[in-house]
Order: structure tokens, then C-alpha cells, then sequence
């Protein structure tokens, strides 16, 4: 903790996830002053906002005094009405649709309450103080069970017409690929996610000439997208292919969106993005194929810069995420202060 004579003011990132609630406490500059993790529970909208506001105040009591509370910015896995302050579609928050999530929680904090959806908060925190700083123009893909995306234009979220854009991982990618949950075929997600790692992994064991991938299958209960990386990385040939696919599904996702937006900076984040040595030289391949703006402005390396460095002026950088998990508690944060 800083000593108190150098606490400027704060505010409060929420990461609302459906199994975690993850609430930080960060300072004007960017300094990380606290955080909490709580589980939520299945109690419904009422009964988690309670614990939520609760730990905020908590929180924020510790600060109150030597500081100014600038209000908290929360973000939610789905769809968000930003007008009215309510959760309009979420698959992990069930029974929140259409409750006033920001009358609720300005009712009980009497500060400013921004929503927001989550992917567009880690790329808030990304452009803050991670892999984007410095830049006005980017996007993020965040890799995870689906893809999560954002486009930030001129320092601010892109939202569209009513808050959906940015829905990269609906892109198709495969004209008659796998269904897709949202009715389409062949969408991004269904190829380059944890559960799309998964499904082509099943895919080529059910072929019967992967044996590795087989038993991997067959001994470790979860057979997760992790476990399946860690067989690419020991060399096993079909593991290897499938982050191979994985890669090229996104570098054909990435190259339409160079093509259309010409940003300056694409952020890789999620928890699959630390499968980075396995698909990105597929990826990269593809952008340079696809893309004739990428082609034109890929740094010389064409493998995007060193995390963390400058910004490279007419550069397309394609790089990973900086801040892991934490990224959208500063998004969070920084939301209501912009
Ligand atoms: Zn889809």
C-alpha cells in the first residue's frame, strides 16, 4: 500500500465473470491500490450486487478521505444495453436480463456506475497501460472459451449501433464449417478458442491415427486446450496441426479486419493466447498472405514487435496482451474517468 499523502484519486474496476467477481481498486495514474476476488454465486442479480457492493465499499472506505472515489466501471460477459444500464444477453449470468444492474448499484453506491462488456474493458486496460499504450487506434481479440473483441477508435470504445461491434468471433472464417451457436456456419470462435481446440482435437481422435492425442483423451478428465498445447510443445505432430489450424483461422480473421479498419495495433489476449508459439507463425502466414495492407506495413520481423516497446509509426502491429487476466479491472477502472 502507498502512504497516504500520495493517494490520488481512484476508482473501481469490476470483472463480473460467472463463476468469479473480481474488484479492483486503481488510482488515476494507473497504480493498482487493492484487489479482491469473491466467488458469485447462482443467487441471482440482487443477491450478487449486494457482495459487490459490499467489497466496493469496503474497498473504497480504505481510500475515501485521501482520496476522491471517481466512480467504477464493471464489466459483463455479453451483451449490454449501454443506454438503459442492463444486461440485454449473457450465457454465464443467468436471470440478469433486463435487471437495472446500474440504477441497483448507483442506488447503493451513490457513485458513477459505467457497464460494459468485458472484452471491450481489457482492451480499455490494454490501451491504458499494457500492450497498446500509447496508440489511438487498435483492436482486441480475446481468446477464451469464444472470442471476445473490441475496437477502440480515437482512445474510446467503438460500440456500433446499439454496443455489438466488435463480434469478431462470429466472423465466418469457413463458408461450410462447423455450426456455430449463433446460427452460422463456420465462425471464427468454432476454430480459434479453448473449446475449438478441444473440438478439432475430438475431430482427429474419432480419424483413429492419433494415438498420443487419444490417450491424452482418455486418461486426463478435463482434456483441456492446455493439455493439448503442452502435447504440441512435446512435438506430437496432429496436436502441432491443430494449433496450426487454430492459426489460420485467426490470421484469416485478422487479415479481414486489417483490411477493413487499418488500425494501428491488434491485441492478442485470453487465456489461449498463451498457446502463442504454436499458432502464431501459422497466423502471421496467413495475415501476410490475406491482408495486402498488412503486407504493406508488417514490421520487418512480420512477428509484430517486443511486448511492451514503442509503437512503430506505419507499422501494423500485431501483438500479445500485457496484462492477463487483470486487464479488464483496469479497463474497469478506467472507464469512468474518460
Ligand atoms: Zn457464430
Amino acid at each position: 500500500m502507498l502512504p497516504s499523502c500520495v493517494i490520488p484519486d481512484f476508482s473501481i474496476g469490476v470483472d463480473l465473470g460467472g463463476t468469479n467477481l473480481r474488484i479492483a481498486a486503481v488510482s488515476t495514474d494507473g497504480q493498482l491500490l487493492q484487489k479482491v476476488s469473491l466467488g458469485t454465486s447462482t443467487a441471482g442479480p440482487d443477491h450478487v450486487i449486494g457482495e459487490m457492493c459490499d467489497a466496493i465499499l469496503r474497498l473504497s472506505d480504505q481510500y475515501r478521505g485521501k482520496g476522491a472515489l471517481l466512480g467504477a466501471g464493471i464489466g459483463i460477459p455479453g451483451i449490454i444495453d449501454l443506454e438503459v444500464g442492463v444486461v440485454r444477453r449473457s450465457a454465464n449470468l443467468v436471470g440478469w436480463e433486463n435487471y437495472p444492474v446500474r440504477q441497483e448499484i448507483e442506488r447503493r453506491l451513490g457513485a458513477r456506475i459505467c457497464l460494459e462488456n468485458d472484452a471491450k474493458l481489457a482492451a480499455l486496460g490494454e490501451l491504458w497501460l499494457g500492450a497498446a499504450r500509447g496508440v489511438q487506434d487498435m483492436a482486441m481479440l480475446t481468446l477464451g472459451t469464444g472470442i471476445g473483441g473490441a475496437i477502440v477508435l480515437n482512445g474510446k470504445i467503438f460500440h456500433g449501433m446499439n454496443g455489438m461491434a466488435g463480434e469478431f468471433g462470429h466472423v465466418t472464417v469457413e463458408p461450410d464449417g462447423v455450426p456455430c451457436g449463433c446460427g452460422n456456419h463456420g465462425c471464427a470462435e468454432r476454430y480459434a478458442s479453448a473449446t475449438g481446440v478441444v473440438r478439432m482435437a475430438r475431430e482427429v481422435i474419432a480419424t483413429g491415427n492419433t494415438p498420443a492425442l487419444a490417450k491424452l483423451a482418455a486418461s486426463d478428465a478435463e482434456f483441456s486446450a492446455r493439455s493439448i498445447y503442452d502435447l504440441a510443445m512435446q512435438g506430437d505432430p496432429p496436436a502441432q496441426r491443430i494449433f496450426q489450424r487454430f492459426g489460420r483461422a485467426l490470421g484469416i480473421l485478422l487479415a479481414d479486419i486489417v483490411n477493413v479498419l487499418n488500425l494501428d495495433t491488434y491485441v492478442i489476449g485470453g487465456g489461449v493466447s498463451s498457446a502463442w508459439d504454436a499458432f502464431s507463425p501459422a497466423m502471421f502466414g496467413e495475415l501476410l498472405e490475406r491482408s495486402t495492407i498488412y503486407a504493406a506495413t508488417a514490421p520487418e520481423e512480420s512477428s509484430g514487435r517486443e511486448r511492451g516497446s514503442a509503437p512503430r509509426k506505419g507499422k501494423t502491429i500485431v501483438t500479445r496482451a500485457l496484462l492477463g487476466s487483470d486487464a479488464g479491472l483496469f479497463g474497469g477502472a478506467r472507464l469512468p474517468t474518460l
